[in-house]
């Protein structure tokens, strides 16, 4: 008989937490997990499924103006209804929040819900409960991070933006990664009039520079209103509820809702890390090493929380990994290189790879083969919409390193494009290979 409660107590059912404890307990452990808030974390509630299910509802906008070329009449008078997206969407993330319990409960974990913190270095609390682990694994994730100014109190966040009480007609998106720029996108498909306000001078900082101007010139078509540069300096609440931001050109915009999508912050406040000895950096993340164990052998961390690229895909094989670490004694097996990656705007944007700047800063010798063109759909709408594909290759090994697309669905075919990377597909080969016609993905191998 151990002299521990469980053998395994995960902090968090989120996307990493819940493949973990699943895992351990089909390997024979005795699982336990807390969770706050809710079944399946951020992705699940208020990340990637609802904001994919609300850029679906978006661009219906587009294909209902497009039908009419195609012979589709009437079209044009849809009426968008934000109550029916709201509510359908808050539906099927109830149905999900189902299925996560289920998988756990039917997997021998046992849940616990509420807010739980360490109280030793093999010990747990929620509520009033305490409860002893041999091991302790915190899988916390991260919220929102909104910088203080004056009426910063006024901004919403992504947590939030999903159930709005009423669609806001007039928007300003704060920020310039990918939640700013797929939400952007998410209201002005949803007819929102959509401003965007980035720091910098071109946002979506860290991806190829041929894809930054792109989008920002797709994204400026939508009528989407690009202010880079450009700081909020306060927000003000005007009688009726609108409000009006104050911007570092002094320029005044009334909006409906400011949203903010500055970042996110580790989920590590509270949780009693630093009196058991747990390094957590400067930036609230924890330090842990190969093998995810953080500075206090029993306390183990994963996903958002320990700040590695911040993506369901990563923090489920990171869970993967450790499990099979602790099963196997093997130091854990993940391959950070290669990531690929999609952000949800429209035209998508899907990436893998070194970007172009970053292949020429690592010395490589850099050939670089581009298309832009009008996907064939747009031939009939008539739609201004441009479809751009890019491949970076080493000219000294032939080996492609680089593979970036903008248009509709790259998401999709990127990640097809991660496979062959990963299994070291060399220029010669995307040349060999016969493409599929008439698809917007054959130019990735006619690209000559
Ligand atoms: P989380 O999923 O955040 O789970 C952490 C869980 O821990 C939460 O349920 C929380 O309530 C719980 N918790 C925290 N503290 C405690 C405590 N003390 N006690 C008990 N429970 C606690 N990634 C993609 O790959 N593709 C996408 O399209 C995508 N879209 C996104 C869109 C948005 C708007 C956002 C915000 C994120 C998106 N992400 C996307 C990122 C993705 O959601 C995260 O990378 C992923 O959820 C991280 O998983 P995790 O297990 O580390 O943490
Ligand atoms: P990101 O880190 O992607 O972007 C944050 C943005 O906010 C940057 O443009 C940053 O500017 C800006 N910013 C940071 N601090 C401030 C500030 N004080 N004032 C003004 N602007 C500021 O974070 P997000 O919030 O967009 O998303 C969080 C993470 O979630 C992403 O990094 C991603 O990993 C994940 N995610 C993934 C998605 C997907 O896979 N499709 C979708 C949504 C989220 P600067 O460039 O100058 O630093």
């Amino acid at each position: 008989m151990s002299e521990f409660d469980f053998d395994l107590f995960v902090i968090g059912a989120g996307s990493g937490g819940v493949r973990a404890a699943r895992m351990a307990a089909a390997a024979g452990m005795r699982v336990a997990v807390a969770e706050e808030r809710y079944m399946g974390g951020t992705c699940v509630n208020v990340g990637c499924v609802p904001k994919k299910l609300f850029v679906y509802a978006s661009a219906y906008r587009e294909t209902f103006e497009d039908a009419e070329a195609y012979g589709w009449e009437g079209q044009k008078d849809a009426r968008f209804v934000w109550a029916t997206l709201r509510d359908n969407n808050a539906k099927e993330v109830t149905r999900l929040n189902g299925i996560y319990r289920n998988l756990l409960a039917n997997a021998g974990v046992h849940i616990i819900d509420g807010r739980a913190r360490l109280t030793g270095r093999q010990q747990v609390h929620v509520g009033d409960d305490s409860y002893t682990a041999e091991r302790i694994l915190v899988a916390t994730g991260g919220w929102p991070f909104v910088p203080d100014f004056p009426g910063s109190e006024y901004a919403i966040t992504s947590n939030e933006i999903f159930s709005l009480e009423v669609f806001p007609q007039r928007i300003l998106v704060v920020g310039g990664g990918y939640i700013a720029v797929e939400f952007a996108g998410i209201f002005a498909g949803l007819g929102a009039k959509t401003h965007l306000s980035y720091r910098r001078e071109l946002f979506l900082r860290g991806f190829d520079n041929d894809v930054r101007t792109f989008v920002r010139d797709e994204l400026g078509k939508k009528d989407i209103h690009l202010h880079f540069n450009h700081e909020v300096q306060s927000i003000e609440k005007l009688e009726g509820g609108a409000l009006r931001v104050t911007g570092s050109d002094g320029e005044v915009l009334e909006v409906d809702a400011v949203l903010y999508a500055t970042g996110r912050n580790p989920n590590t406040r509270g949780l009693g890390l630093d009196k058991l000895g747990v390094v957590v950096h400067k930036d609230g993340t924890i330090g842990v090493d190969d093998n995810f164990r953080s500075s206090v052998t029993s306390i183990y961390a994963l996903g958002d929380v320990t700040g590695g690229p911040e993506l369901t895909p990563v923090a489920l094989a990171e869970a993967m990994a450790l499990v099979k670490h602790w099963q196997s004694g093997k130091t854990a097996e993940i391959d950070y290189n290669n990531i690929p990656t999609a952000v949800f705007c429209q035209p998508n944007i899907g990436t893998v790879g070194l970007t172009e700047e970053e292949a020429r800063q690592a010395g490589i010798s850099v050939a670089v083969y581009k298309s832009d063109f009008r996907a064939m759909r747009h031939s009939v709408s008539g739609r201004d919409e441009r479809t751009l594909m890019k491949l970076i290759v080493d000219k000294e090994s032939d080996r492609v390193v680089g593979v970036h697309m903008v248009g509709a669905d790259a998401g999709e075919i990127i990640q097809g494009m991660a496979v062959a990377m990963k299994a070291g597909a060399t220029k010669s080969v995307f040349d060999q290979t016969i493409g599929i016609h008439p698809t917007a993905a054959e130019e990735f191998v006619t690209m000559r």
